[in-house]
């Protein structure tokens, strides 16, 4: 007999959670205004919301806690953590911040300006907050293969090159920088292949322009090219992220995400002009150059919990967790943005909910419908988050319409990924009687996810 697949830890401190009934779920959610980042997270039975900051540390990043530095000025948690920085990814300048969006804050405040154009992969919601906040303008040059749900391939997260090149054609005085999200978050936690990467530096080159990569899961990036590029099968993991930071310039990183840590961010470069820049607003928004917002502790257990994500085991079994619950859909049938990405399912909203109108966002319904069932919270990464056009302050239906469901690291297990497909299952069974979804009737003007206020129709 096969010795089955199992996790490369064990579990040595649990937290309990709690259920609840259909009656009280019902009631909380209309308290929430259906919305369910307005949840207490008391009232959700297993948490799918994000896997940002939501993990569980080792035990020696605990360990590393305690011998945190919390002296304001060269503490040497700090120096800890950019060691490690540089040595996973060859940039010598590390500027901290409290968080990635921060990170985005500090460096976009120096490099991008009004009516600026920031050609990417699918920028990510906080990304594209920070571009347009500042009236510059976000260009989606993802292949088009990402936009077909059911294709399989092996790196769906990859940037078109023909479309960049046209984009650096056009606008080449505009643009501060190409963006390249590893993986791409939006389009399904899909990789990014070195080829393409490699392409990218290549044509932006050429025009002169920098690469910075938005570095939140460059760790599962890196797995997926040791599994799937041909070239990569017998190098490291981190052989194969210093490889690919050769192609960027700088990155920002939400440590939250490939760190494993709780809270915490940080911008890298070999740019010393950009360094000389951020180094300037990283005082004036996040606090002294050798914290940014951070404390000493818990540089310490950034610079642990990279140096454990770059290990290929750790990651093997995080997305092994993901592509189980992706067999599970497929059994039952419910479609999702294929193959699994690194961090989440991305269910296909639209094609489980056939008969609700996209006036009355279909992912969000399901979001609702799913929460109702088990107490299971996801999130919609659909046509509410997509924001509106702002220029024609019109809703944008042309994107995806995914609920995510993304997996906390080393904090569940499969007996809960079980119970999340069965929940799915249930709806999917029932999905001809729910015809209806739900209308705004509050909303922030940007980034109006976390706190809209809807009414079911
Ligand atoms: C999470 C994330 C960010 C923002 O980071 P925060 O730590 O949440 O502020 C930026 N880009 C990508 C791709 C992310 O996943």
């Amino acid at each position: 007999m096969n010795i089955p697949f199992a996790e490369s830890w064990k579990i040595k401190m649990v937290e309990p959670i709690t259920k609840s009934t259909r009656n009280e779920r019902e009631k909380w959610l209309k308290e929430a205004h259906y919305n369910v980042f307005q949840l207490e997270s008391k009232k959700v039975y297993i948490d799918l919301l994000t896997d940002s900051g939501t993990g569980a540390m080792s035990d020696r990043q605990w360990a590393a806690m305690m011998l945190g530095d919390e002296s304001y000025a060269g503490a040497t948690s700090f120096f800890r953590m950019k060691e490690t920085i540089s040595t996973i990814t060859g940039f010598k300048y590390v500027v901290p911040t409290h968080q990635g969006r921060a990170a985005e804050n500090v460096l976009f405040s120096c490099l991008v300006k009004e009516g600026d154009v920031v050609p990417g992969n699918s920028h990510f919601d906080t990304t594209k907050g920070h571009i347009e906040s500042r009236k510059a303008i976000a260009v989606d040059c993802t292949i088009a293969e990402a936009r077909d749900t059911q294709l399989v391939i092996p790196f769906k997260g990859n940037m078109d090159i023909k479309m960049l090149e046209d984009c650096l054609m056009k606008n080449v005085d505009k643009i501060p920088f190409v963006l390249v999200t590893i993986t791409n978050n939006t389009c399904g936690g899909q990789p990014v292949s070195l080829k393409n990467l490699k392409e990218v530096y290549a044509v932006s080159k050429k025009y002169n322009i920098p690469v910075l990569f938005d570095s939140a899961r460059f760790a599962e990036n890196a797995y997926f090219i040791k599994t799937r590029e041909k070239g990569y099968e017998n190098k490291t993991i981190k052989e194969i992220c210093l490889e690919m930071f050769q192609y960027a310039d700088g990155m920002t990183m939400s440590a939250k995400k490939d760190a494993q840590v709780n809270m915490g961010g940080f911008i890298a470069t070999n740019l010393e002009d950009w360094y000389e820049q951020a180094k300037v607003k990283c005082i004036i928004y996040e606090g002294y150059i050798t914290y940014g917002g951070l404390n000493g502790r818990d540089m310490n257990a950034i610079a642990v919990g990279l140096e454990e994500n770059t290990e290929y085991e750790n990651l093997e079994t995080r997305i092994k967790q993901v592509a189980y619950l992706a067999q599970k859909l497929d059994e039952y049938g419910i479609p999702y943005q294929k193959p699994a990405g690194g961090h989440a399912i991305f269910v296909d909203a639209q094609k489980v909910l056939t008969r609700v109108p996209k006036e009355e966002f279909p992912a969000q319904t399901l979001t609702i419908e799913l929460y109702l069932e088990a107490g299971i919270r996801g999130c919609e990464i659909g046509y509410i988050l997509a924001d509106r056009d702002p220029i024609t302050r019109e809703n944008r239906f042309g994107g995806m319409e995914f609920l995510r469901l993304a997996i906390p690291r080393r904090t569940y297990t499969n007996n809960h990924i079980d119970v999340v497909a069965a929940a799915l299952k249930n709806l999917s069974d029932r999905s001809e009687n729910i015809t209806r979804g739900v209308k705004i009737v509050w909303e922030a003007p940007i980034m109006r996810h976390f706190t809209v206020k809807l009414e079911r129709l």
